[in-house]
């Protein structure tokens, strides 16, 4: 488990609310260096609006957030994201009429350099196409004549072009062909391997426990347990109650 030493993102009493229904109620959750923490429960649980919180997506939320020793409490997604924090939302939004090559052209951003000189991979569309095979089969190929996996790897891969250090991930594996799972998983393990942390949000075991090392798992907008993801596969009791088995 990561020491909280190597935090890059920490959350202490996250809250949210859409309007004037409260969805998060006093999240505390952290996210070091390297790791892939999963983000786990049922349909409705929160999961979604704990990634859109954290990047500053919501019009009302409460708590502290820290990312890199900066204080984003209060921040707009685009200063998060110039930081070094990127969101993949499930909802895929390429530009249809743009090709992959383009596509990855407008999610670049300057080379990263941090204040304690923590190395940044650096993507170019040819290290994106090396972790991304099908993406590099078709450079050219708009992003409306693309499959619905394809495209939930353009999102990913634009996602990178901006040099992040931590990737909010909304459900990789959600609708997609396993084909494609098994490239989500087979990425997220590289991203892992070139220093970039991931928080995925999963619904269930099977996808998460491939790529996690850290689980939370919410209900009703509150943790509800915190562990290993070897601990919290051999949980019967946590899995039946919070979990889609
Ligand atoms: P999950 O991603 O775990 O499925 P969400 O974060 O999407 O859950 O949703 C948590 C709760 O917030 C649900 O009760 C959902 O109905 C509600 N919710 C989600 N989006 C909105 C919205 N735009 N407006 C109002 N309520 C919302
Ligand atoms: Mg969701």
């Amino acid at each position: 488990m990561a020491t909280l030493s190597s935090t890059l993102l920490h959350a202490r009493g996250l809250a949210a609310w859409y309007g004037a229904a409260q969805i998060l109620f006093g999240l505390d959750l952290y996210v070091g260096r390297g790791e892939v923490v999963a983000l786990m429960g049922r349909n409705g649980a929160g999961k979604s609006t704990t990634l859109k919180a954290l990047m500053g997506m919501l019009t009302k939320r409460r708590g502290e957030i820290s990312f890199l020793g900066h204080d984003i409490s209060r921040s707009e997604p685009h200063h998060a994201a110039r930081l070094g924090l990127a969101f993949v939302p499930e909802d895929r939004r390429i530009f249809t009429d743009l090709t992959v090559s383009e596509n990855l052209a407008i999610g670049r951003q300057p080379a990263r350099r941090t204040e304690d000189g923590l190395k940044v991979p650096e993507w170019t569309p040819e290290r994106l196409f090396a972790l991304f095979p099908n993406l590099g089969t078709m450079p050219d190929r708009p992003g409306g004549r693309m499959s619905g996996g394809e495209q939930q790897m353009l999102t990913v891969a634009r996602a990178l072009m901006g040099n992040p250090l931590v990737v909010l991930l909304d459900e990789p594996s959600e609708g997609v062909a396993p084909v494609i799972v098994e490239q989500m998983v087979d990425m997220i393990l590289q991203l892992k391997n070139h220093g970039v942390s991931v928080l995925l949000s999963e619904q269930n075991m099977n996808f998460a426990q491939l790529v996690s090392d850290r689980a939370y798992v919410l209900e009703k907008g509150q943790i509800r347990y915190h562990g290993t993801m070897a601990e919290l596969a051999d949980n019967d009791e946590v899995k039946r109650a919070y979990l889609t088995v």
